[in-house]
């Protein structure tokens, strides 16, 4: 009964360490294994303590976050080499394509292993029903 649960506090899954394992692809909850069965697709449930990981809802946001920091990163560094060497523009480009693939590239699972950590840590989703209560 949803009446008699102890009820949820905000210290069972601290955020910040969730984060941590998150940026570094891990699962939230044990931080022992692999959130991630693949480059991107999260496990249904962690190999190492069986969280349900299936809840997780990232949808476009690990994305929108990955572009806003690279973009603002390595636009404003391509347009000061712009100026200061004026460099070919074809080595221009393919530096700075090279770098935004790459980053992108490096920072897409980690971002999204942040937020379904983020998820995972605040209980939304269907994260709400997992370990915290009895049915
Ligand atoms: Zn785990």
């Amino acid at each position: 009964m949803h009446g008699l649960d102890p009820p949820l506090t905000e210290d069972d899954r601290p955020l910040i360490p969730a984060m941590l394992r998150g940026l570094r692809c891990q699962c939230p909850a044990c931080g022992q294994a692999r959130m991630f069965d693949g480059y991107l697709k999260v496990h249904d449930t962690c190999p190492s303590c069986s969280e349900d990981l299936s809840h997780q809802r990232a949808d476009d946001g690990p994305a929108w976050l990955t572009m806003f920091v690279t973009l603002k990163t390595l636009l404003p560094l391509m347009v000061s080499v712009m100026f200061r060497w004026d460099p070919n523009p074809v080595l221009l480009f393919a530096v700075f394509a090279s770098l935004l693939t790459g980053l992108s590239l490096f920072l897409l699972p980690r971002f999204k292993g942040m937020i379904v950590s983020i998820q995972w840590s605040r209980r939304m989703h269907g994260f709400e029903d997992e370990n915290g209560r009895q049915h």
